[in-house]
């Protein structure tokens, strides 16, 4: 990166984590939860309450937990910048137990509010409650699957030290983890955590020392991970039995706002064209110049070495989204203008990339690590596009709305990237860079369509096993990660026997709250590449549509807003427009390489 620090300015929300104003706002934020708590507790499900107080007490809500994140946007701001800092770490932990008092305080409220609406759907419909009409729906959704009070906290308790103290004791366990790798024949003593971006070096001696090493220490501790992600699934079967859930997955389809059938229908369009994929890994083993495709390959990009300063970077970007739209172009420039992106590497400084939403700010926090190269575009161009996301669903929508759901939450990031990528294609003479531009593109994609369609075949299959009473060991969870791994990549890839053991280094499969994790991935960037299509085919057409679906943010659900941009998300044959888009790309950049 450049030699000037880009850092972002934090000072729009609190002057430091010693500001006054923090525990101010904290205390205010606390006597107006307890003053609704007692004024609408053991209230609500009365005859007399009406629609306008439930909107009243909805508008409530929402001033406190929009106050609540914007507190949690400059800790977690704060924390993620340097974790190594005692006092932001002292004062993150601060603001979770303050939120969680508060969101205790919250949960009785919303027991009553979903079991008045159960009773009361007409309620929904009432003009007055028309802004929380999709907010009161999934209220409604989820209602059924409540247990009464007592065993809501009881299952709170019991999972803070089972189900999730499984997930902390492997998080800290393999965090304390060491790898000895050997790096141009030098051996090397590296934290386990470090194995995501090794296997992305272009150097494969050190990706074979780096993947070997990772598999056998995730081999030596299987007895471990099989315990823990037995107990976790299993766990996760018991629990929703007890809430009465069809399956596993049903809650997740709930969450996330979709329907089996939509899933089924994507998933066999995945399993119909996992040759487009074969294609693809083809033109990898040519690029990288390999007679064979190991495993330890799967995950590399092809180097750019081509140097983007920041000015240029930031240049481009906001080129871009006003080439698209105007007001593209102004929230994208605002981000910058406002110090809202932490781009320089910074010892401490967490490895994650995210686009931070502030409602009450209309704005965003991106936080990323620059290297100066220009394949650096791409990604910050994504997180600027979730920025605009929540610029444009902040203006529009209230708290409880603005918020896009899990699998159109990708929405105007994935298509930022294509803008981004068409641009470079556009203004590149340069074969070698075209190549290098449509490669990374379609591995990005290919990656959320295809690798996380094995996650969720693997993931299906450990529930089906502990249903049909299977003992979980080691080997026997191995056998069904193989088993869905080689459904997408048949014979094009070599894996050794060690690999078995990747599953066990993958935390989603341990996150005890978010079952499922994969599949809104893959919903997301066919959608994303089924609206690319369709801007194609209608220019400017498109772009006011476009405007409307990201102003709605999560107010309509996914198929409303498939609506607003006339794709049909339940039609079975939809997700096919996506896999369409893909594979022209693939079929370019074979036409490419030739
Ligand atoms: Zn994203």
């Amino acid at each position: 990166m450049s030699e000037k620090e880009i850092a972002w300015d934090l000072t729009e929300i609190f002057l430091s984590c010693e500001d006054p104003e923090i525990s101010k706002t904290m205390n205010a934020l606390l006597e107006k939860t307890d003053e609704i708590a007692n004024q609408y507790k053991g209230k609500i499900n009365k005859s007399n309450f009406t629609a306008q107080i439930l909107h009243d007490l909805l508008e409530k809500q929402e001033e406190i937990l929009a106050g609540v994140e914007e507190i949690q946007v400059f800790s977690e701001n704060k924390f993620y910048a340097n974790t190594s800092l005692p006092e932001t770490k002292a004062f993150y932990n601060k603001f979770m137990d303050f939120k969680s008092s508060i969101l205790k305080k919250l949960t009785t409220l919303d027991l009553e509010v979903g079991k008045l609406v159960d009773q009361n759907p007409q309620l929904i419909h009432e003009d007055i409650l028309g802004n929380y009409k999709n907010y009161l729906e999934k209220v409604m959704k989820k209602f059924p699957y409540k247990l009464p009070e007592r065993e809501e906290q009881l299952i709170l308790e019991k999972d803070q030290f089972g189900a999730n103290a499984w997930q902390q004791f492997r998080d800290s366990w393999i965090s304390t983890k060491k790898l000895k790798i050997t790096v141009e024949g030098e051996e090397k003593i590296i934290s386990a955590s470090k194995f995501g971006s090794l296997m992305q070096d272009p150097d494969r001696k050190t990706r074979i020392s780096v993947f070997q090493s990772y598999c056998d220490l995730l081999r030596r501790d299987e007895e471990i991970y099989s315990t823990i992600l037995r107990n976790i699934c299993g766990d996760w079967v018991k629990t929703s039995n007890h809430r009465r859930y069809e399956s596993p997955i049903h809650q997740s389809l709930i969450n996330n706002e979709t329907t089996r059938d939509i899933i089924n229908n994507m998933m066999r369009i995945i399993e119909e064209n996992v040759e487009v994929y074969q294609r693809f890994l083809k033109i990898k083993k040519k690029l990288l110049n390999l007679p064979i495709l190991g495993g330890v390959d799967t995950k590399v990009y092809l180097p750019s070495k081509k140097i983007s300063t920041w000015d240029e970077t930031k240049d481009s970007i906001i080129q871009v989204y006003d080439m698209f739209d105007k007001t593209f172009g102004e929230f994208a420039q605002d981000i910058f203008n406002r110090n809202h992106i932490d781009a320089s590497a910074r010892e401490g400084k967490t490895a994650m990339v995210l686009s931070n939403p502030w409602y009450k700010g209309k704005s965003s926090f991106i936080l990323t690590t620059l290297k100066g190269l220009l394949a650096d575009i791409v990604p910050l161009t994504h997180e600027v596009g979730h920025g605009i996301h929540f610029y444009f669903s902040s203006r529009e929508q209230t708290f409880f709305n603005y918020m896009p759901s899990f699998t159109m939450m990708e929405t105007a990031s994935i298509f930022g990237e294509l803008l981004m990528t068409e641009y470079l294609l556009e203004n590149t003479r340069k074969s070698g860079e075209k190549i290098t531009l449509l490669y990374n593109q379609l591995d990005r994609a290919g990656t959320a369509i295809f690798r996380s369609s094995a996650r969720m075949w693997f993931e299906q299959s450990i529930y089906d096993a502990i249903m049909n009473g299977e003992f979980l060991d080691g080997k026997t969870i191995s056998k069904y990660w193989c088993a869905a791994r080689d459904k997408i990549y048949r014979d094009s890839v070599e894996w050794d026997d060690e690999s078995k053991w990747e599953w066990a280094g993958i935390d989603q499969f341990f996150f005890p709250e978010i079952r499922f994790y994969n599949y809104p991935y893959i919903y997301a960037q066919l959608f994303v590449y089924a609206l690319y299509r369709t801007y194609k085919k209608e220019g400017e057409h498109f772009v006011q549509k476009f405007k409307s679906l990201l102003s709605a943010g999560g107010s309509l659900s996914p198929e409303e807003l498939g609506k607003i941009v006339d794709l049909d998300i339940s039609n079975p044959k939809f997700w096919q427009l996506g896999m369409k888009q893909y594979e022209e790309w693939v079929t370019e950049l074979e036409k490419l390489i030739k």
